[in-house]
């Protein structure tokens, strides 16, 4: 038999959270944001379950923007951090795919290249973040460039917040409304916790992503099941091994943990080659036979060992939930000192991923 590690993405979960996430801001409309592989789930899995009702997909690589047209999506794609060369310029035209714009160099480009259509273009202006974008001085005169290019089919005006789901956005939110008055443009600025915290940053396009792959944006407080949204992957495998501890003895590298008195210990087939978070400390939870149990000592590359005394039926073989039905990815990565983004997007290549459409949720 194979190795028995097993990400299964629900594709009929992904379709609810996104119809869901359209509920929330229901005048706008909603990118999809399947960057970085739709999260680790898949582009493919995820963008054939809302072919029929999704507004837009909003990505960072050309090679996934070219799958779905090569695939007949014909919906709007928007790359999010524009074209990174000139010759990527062209292969939005050529692709019909709107683009981000938020630095000098892009603007220069844009004017520069002729292409074989227009493009829709959105203004990425920095408000507090800090990261990309232009500064709210240099609009004005970015806006005026952007209005007399020839290669601008239309503009929409963009940012990003920083702390949308935790201290809030007031001060970008200002920031924002101020670079925006009296130019009568669209914008879109809502990633997913501003989308369910912040109607009023709803604008033409809301931006969710998170939320979209069951993970909760929003702060601690609120899980993912107390919004409605369901896990999507749930990472699966089996006990390939069983040992029983007596008091003073360790399990795994470091021997970091001690028994305190005798104890069945089983063997999971997954590690951190796997995409499981190598810092997970003992005690992060893990479900074996559908029974919350805990992790024990150090995760190894391949294995890591959970504690058997909650389920002392659990054998070689039986079932293991690392995250996903019944765990939260939310719980496990609070225990990890992360946060599900990065578990999903480090789920590793040789996890084999599966599709599952549980229609009844
Ligand atoms: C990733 C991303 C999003 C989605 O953010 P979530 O927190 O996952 O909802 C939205 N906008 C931009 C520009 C992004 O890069």
């Amino acid at each position: 038999m194979a190795r028995p590690i097993r990400a299964r993405i629900d594709t009929a979960a992904f379709r609810h959270n996104y119809l869901l996430s359209k509920q929330h801001a229901p005048q706008s409309r909603a990118w999809c944001v399947v960057k970085a592989n739709a999260y680790g789930h898949g582009l493919a899995n995820c963008a054939e379950a809302v072919r029929d009702v999704v507004d837009g997909f909003a990505l960072l690589d050309m090679a996934e923007a070219a799958w779905l047209r090569s695939e007949g999506f014909l919906q709007p794609v928007l790359l999010l951090e524009g074209g990174f060369d000139a010759a990527e310029l062209h292969e939005a035209a050529k692709l019909n795919l709107a683009i981000v714009v938020h630095a000098m160099p892009q603007l220069d480009a844009l004017e520069e290249a002729v292409l074989s259509q227009r493009l829709d273009v959105f203004l990425k202006i920095n408000t507090g973040m800090n990261r990309l974008g232009f500064v709210p001085a240099d609009v004005p005169k970015v806006l005026a460039r952007l209005r007399a290019c020839g290669n601008v089919r239309s503009l929409t005006l963009m940012t990003h917040f920083a702390c949308a789901d935790g201290l809030g956005i007031a001060s970008q939110w200002a920031c924002f409304t101020d670079c925006m008055a009296g130019s009568e443009l669209p914008f879109s600025a809502a990633n997913s916790a501003a989308l369910l915290r912040f109607p009023e940053t709803h604008g033409a396009w809301v931006r969710p992503g998170i939320m979209l792959y069951g993970g909760s944006p929003m702060p601690a407080s609120q899980s993912a099941a107390d919004l409605g949204v369901r896990p999507v992957m749930t990472l699966i495998s089996e006990l390939i091994g069983v040992q029983t501890l007596h008091a003073g003895e360790h399990v795994g590298y470091g021997a970091t943990f001690t028994a305190e008195h005798e104890m069945r210990v089983g063997v999971v087939a997954c590690g951190y080659a796997d995409g499981y978070p190598r810092h997970a400390p003992t005690g992060t939870p893990i479900l074996v036979d559908g029974v919350r149990t805990r992790t024990l000592g150090r995760v190894s590359m391949d294995m890591l060992a959970v504690d058997l005394t909650p389920v002392p039926n659990a054998t070689i073989g039986s079932p293991v939930t690392l995250w996903g039905k019944g765990l939260p990815a939310d719980e496990v990565a609070t225990a990890a000192g992360t946060i599900s983004y990065e578990l999903f997007c480090a789920l590793a290549r040789r996890v084999l991923v599966t599709t599952t459409d549980n229609k009844n949720g």
